[in-house]
């Protein structure tokens, strides 16, 4: 398929009229809304707005089909094979999934096929294994005789809401595991990116998903997610998305004695020392944060380096930023496209423009790429700020745009000291050729991921309990073929 014919598909897709999917049904919603199109500004596709009798029903149809013999009753292997179906029917379409996440989301449709819509697969693929192998426990006694034992059995009604950034690949995050253990579920797609979602319900019914097991209702966050998260017949929220939405989430789940799961905002430190092969860490601290135009929960956006090796490994950085492509995401050659929308372009500028208002150095970057022509589309250079300092706005709050603020640091105290004084711990990168300093930064660091030679890729996780923390280690070899384009987002 060319990347001509991928746009027509995409642009035919979402000019067709949007349904919520309720009980393996489509129907209207109680309103509807718009999408922006991140290359025109114009409007790319007219959603249902699930109101809050949609999400009645679709809590009314997801507790019916939790019941459903033909849900609640089939065999693990029967449960896993629907699942690898639905896998095999995305990878089927990738193209197709691949055209609408770029259109909605304006990510270089190259970053789509490779990355987003593969991972979601192997997602899906990953959790069918799972579903065989989910066992309970048998404990021993020490009151007497008895047998005990544990089972596992689901949650139940599991409401799963989902920002824009990767919006199947993070959907699939929830969908998956919440599936692999007979949940049932109601998809929240974020309202500016809706498209991979809604055709991800459509191949759930085809595949053979009982009706009420996976629904998908579309809508503004404050309207359809605010009566998804407060609604008493859902079970567990699993909610991605902003620290704010996060704590009123936390809230009225807390009210409800709803279980709730929350992965929110990130400001993640990238600390280069002066040991670290530079040429590589320079790619690395680029595409740590300019990967996905920044949009990115994990991205490297405060860049720490160690004094000796400051001015000249930011050059090198500031190189490489200069290098990366901004244009259209259907173009060949677009390493970058446009921010998600309008308001998310504004914000950024505004981060950007208020720092330098403060006394931040602009290094590179900082508005439209001059070698875009006219004034449409939401494009934002990569963008480097230096000369901050620690209490700034652009330090401590989170832009989720193609921003880095550059600091130096002295020593190994020092830098562990910077990496930590965030109120975010979702991931850290270090750069070293010292392993012994390498480790002991994994440890001092608080974070949950933390990347020693490396920024960004991300795996299945295993299944966890408690806080643990992954330390993923790169070899340079890995890293070089893999950083002028990020292999795998972390969220
Ligand atoms: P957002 O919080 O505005 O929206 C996320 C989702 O929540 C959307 O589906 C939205 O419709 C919904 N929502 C909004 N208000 C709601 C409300 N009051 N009640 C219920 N649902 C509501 O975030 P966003 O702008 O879509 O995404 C960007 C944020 O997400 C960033 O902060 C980013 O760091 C974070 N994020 C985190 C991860 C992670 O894994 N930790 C991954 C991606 C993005």
């Amino acid at each position: 398929m060319t990347n001509t014919q991928a746009l027509d598909g995409a642009l035919a897709y979402a000019a067709r009229p949007k349904q919520l999917l309720i009980g393996g049904k489509w129907r209207d919603g109680e309103a509807v809304t718009e999408t922006e199109n991140p290359v025109t500004g114009g409007t790319l596709a007219t959603l249902a707005e699930a109101g809050p009798q949609d999400v009645d029903a679709a809590v009314d149809a997801a507790r019916q089909a939790l019941g459903d013999p033909a849900w609640a009753a089939i065999r693990p292997r029967e449960r896993a094979q629907l699942l690898l179906r639905l896998a095999d029917a995305i990878e089927a379409r990738a193209d197709e999934f691949a055209a609408l996440e770029a259109i909605d989301s304006g990510k270089p449709l190259r970053n789509a096929r490779n990355v987003d819509i593969p991972q979601a697969v192997d997602h899906l693929r990953y959790y069918a294994g799972w579903v065989t192998k989910i066992e309970g426990a048998a404990i021993t006694s020490n009151v007497g005789d008895y047998l005990i034992y544990t089972r596992r059995e689901p949650v139940g009604v599991c409401g799963l809401i989902v920002p824009w950034n990767y919006p199947l690949l993070l959907a699939m995050w929830k969908v998956a595991p919440a599936l692999a253990c007979g949940n049932t579920i109601i998809l929240k797609p974020a309202e500016q990116t809706s498209l991979t979602a809604l055709r991800l319900g459509e191949l759930a019914c085809e595949v053979g998903f009982p009706p009420g097991v996976l629904n998908v209702l579309t809508g503004r966050g404050e309207v359809t997610g605010a009566a998804l998260a407060a609604h008493p017949g859902v079970d567990k929220i699993s909610f991605t998305g902003s620290t704010e939405v996060g704590k009123s989430i936390a809230a009225v789940g807390a009210a409800n004695l709803t279980r709730v799961s929350l992965e929110l905002g990130g400001k993640s430190p990238n600390v280069v020392f002066a040991d670290a092969d530079l040429e590589a860490a320079a790619s690395g601290a680029a595409w740590g944060i300019f990967y996905n135009m920044g949009e990115d929960c994990c991205a490297g956006s405060r860049l720490f380096i160690q004094e000796q090796v400051y001015d000249e490994f930011l050059a090198k950085v500031t190189e490489a930023a200069r290098a990366i492509k901004v244009g259209d995401p259907f173009a060949d050659g677009s390493q970058l496209g446009p921010l998600v929308s309008g308001g998310h372009h504004a914000r950024v500028a505004g981060y950007v423009d208020g720092a330098v208002a403060d006394g931040a150095r602009m290094v590179t970057g900082g508005g439209r790429p001059d070698y875009l022509p006219g004034t449409e589309g939401y494009y934002f250079e990569p963008t480097i700020l230096a000369d901050v300092t620690r209490d700034a706005r652009i330090v401590r709050e989170e832009v989720f745009g193609p921003v880095v603020v550059a600091t130096p640091f002295s020593d190994e105290e020092h830098a562990v000291r910077v990496a930590n004084d965030t109120i975010y711990g979702l991931a850290a990168g270090v750069w070293t050729q010292n392993l012994g300093r390498a480790h002991r930064f994994a440890r001092a660091v608080k974070a949950g991921t933390i990347w020693l030679n490396d920024f960004g890729p991300a795996t299945p996780p295993r299944r966890s309990a408690g806080s643990s923390r992954a330390a993923t280690a790169g070899s340079t070899a890995a890293r070089r073929s893999t950083c002028s384009s990020r292999p795998s987002p972390c969220g």
